[in-house]
């Protein structure tokens, strides 16, 4: 199936009331199980590179894999670039084939997000390339916390800034953070000013930061080897609330990177003869696929491709 943007799978999934799952992958095994998972699932899915995985892979090694790899899925995907922070890295997305892409200018004051937004906006429509631009600050495992109210969306500026970029979806900060957070109890999203966002502005919201790796995954990985924290996340009782108010993409990273490194210890552990890349890799691609496919059931996107 030819490859779709964003706008196309996150529009129907806005009016709707469901979610499409935006997945990262650096390499063959998670791309491969991203989509296994989606064909099974029947769903639409987004599959999604930072920047760092461009460092990684190289963009061009990396967007001929995903994107022979996702023609060859009988389901919509969308291939999108995560939090470009560089607008050249973001214009060579959008010159050599991602259908979507992110430009992350929400470290500068408003007018200036704006300016930076709305550039990469002309450009990207231009080729019929989807933008998600992000409003207000999602935390990161490095950044110092000052103050809460000065980092989240304010619903005013969010209408502001969807009008004048004209971007197609909307990253927001109401509560969640990326990578694996100490949290002190469990965090709680803030539904009021998600809900005034989404009455503000039309288009799909994008939820970064909602990782919430099952307890029995970090136990598993811990078992064999891994010294991995406990962390709280967003209890999917709290994702499934984000979706129903016009969450339309979350976007899933760190709970894949755990169950790949939780399958491939407890392979090696009880497959000490183990040598075969393939055989090593292989359990990992299954376990992700499960994790996938029970983010997608979650998020309601099952059945909607
Ligand atoms: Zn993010």
């Amino acid at each position: 199936m030819p490859l779709v943007t964003s706008r196309q799978i996150l529009q129907p999934a806005r009016k709707h009331g469901y979610a499409v799952g935006a997945f990262n992958t650096s390499n063959l095994e998670t791309t491969k199980a991203i989509l296994a998972a989606a064909v099974a699932q029947r769903a639409p899915v987004i599959i999604q590179t930072t920047e760092s995985a461009i460092s990684y892979a190289g963009m061009d090694v990396l967007l001929a894999m995903i994107t022979t790899m996702a023609k060859q899925a009988r389901v919509p995907v969308a291939v999108h670039l995560d939090h470009g922070k560089h607008p050249t890295v973001v214009r060579e997305g959008i010159q050599k084939g991602y259908t979507s892409v992110m430009i992350d200018a929400s470290h500068l004051p408003l007018q200036q997000n704006i300016t930076v937004v709305r550039g990469i906006v002309r450009s990207a429509h231009q080729k019929g390339i989807s933008v998600e631009a992000e409003l207000g600050r999602i935390m990161g495992t490095e950044d110092i916390i000052t103050s809460r109210e000065q980092l989240f969306t304010d619903p005013k500026e969010a209408k502001q800034f969807v009008r004048e970029t004209r971007c197609d979806a909307l990253a927001v900060a109401v509560g969640t953070a990326h990578g694996l957070i100490k949290s002190r109890g469990e965090p709680r999203l803030d539904f009021a000013r998600l809900r005034e966002i989404a009455a503000a502005v039309p288009v799909p919201l994008v939820l970064h930061g909602a990782s919430h790796v099952d307890p029995q995954i970090i136990a598993l990985a811990n078992r064999y080897g891994a010294k991995l924290r406990h962390t709280q996340g967003i209890p999917d009782s709290q994702i499934r609330k984000a979706v129903k108010l016009g969450v339309a993409k979350v976007n899933i990273d760190s709970d894949l990177r755990i169950v790949f490194d939780a399958a491939v210890r407890k392979f090696l552990k009880t497959h000490p003869r183990a040598y075969d890349p393939r055989d090593i890799l292989g359990a990992a691609t299954r376990a992700m696929q499960h994790a996938v496919e029970r983010k997608i059931r979650l998020l309601g996107s099952a059945g909607k491709a």
